[in-house]
């Protein structure tokens, strides 16, 4: 049994995101879609609508679980006896960044990344973005999946 843990805040998800989940599918039998509880405060969206735009859009992968969690990610693979970490990388910096990571996290508890590359259509995706666009008004609905609406006032 390979279970993959994609950690992250989601806030929110994204069709980028959305990609990496579906093509990590065939590569395990169990992906655990992982949104990180910390600095709640700082989200746009509620951990509970984070959880729930994600649930909605992967309702009929059979293979796909939403938990959130607290803490290290390396804790939380061992406490659903996680084999892989799941991350996207979209440019340089973001493999920058997840280099070290996966390496310490590798060096601490032996626990392996995975990485998947986002596709050049994708690859200009971020929450970030997504949150200055409903910030100002604009239209995001192109950027995210379906279920995500943005945050009653
Ligand atoms: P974090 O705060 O941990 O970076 P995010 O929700 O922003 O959480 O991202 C979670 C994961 O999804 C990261 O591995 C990130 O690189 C990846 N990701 C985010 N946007 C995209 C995208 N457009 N294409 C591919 N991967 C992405």
């Amino acid at each position: 049994m390979k279970r993959f843990i994609f950690p992250g805040s989601f806030d929110p998800i994204t069709i980028g995101h959305q990609e990496i989940i579906e093509r990590a599918l065939p590569l395990c039998d169990e992906l655990i879609i992982a949104v990180g509880k910390n600095s709640d405060k700082k989200n746009m969206f509620t951990l509970e609508d984070r959880i729930k735009f994600i649930k909605e859009t992967n309702k009929n992968n059979s293979k796909v679980f939403v938990e959130s969690y607290e803490g290290l990610t390396v804790d939380f693979c061992k406490k659903v006896n996680a084999n892989a970490i799941l991350r996207g990388l979209r440019n340089p910096a973001d493999f920058e960044f997840e280099k070290s990571v996966a390496q310490m996290n590798k060096k601490l508890t032996g626990i392996e990344t995975v990485f998947l590359l986002s596709s050049s259509t994708h690859s200009f995706i971020s929450s970030s973005i997504v949150r200055e666009i409903i910030n100002y008004d604009g239209d995001y609905t192109l950027l995210v999946p379906k279920a995500v609406r943005r945050r009653q006032a």
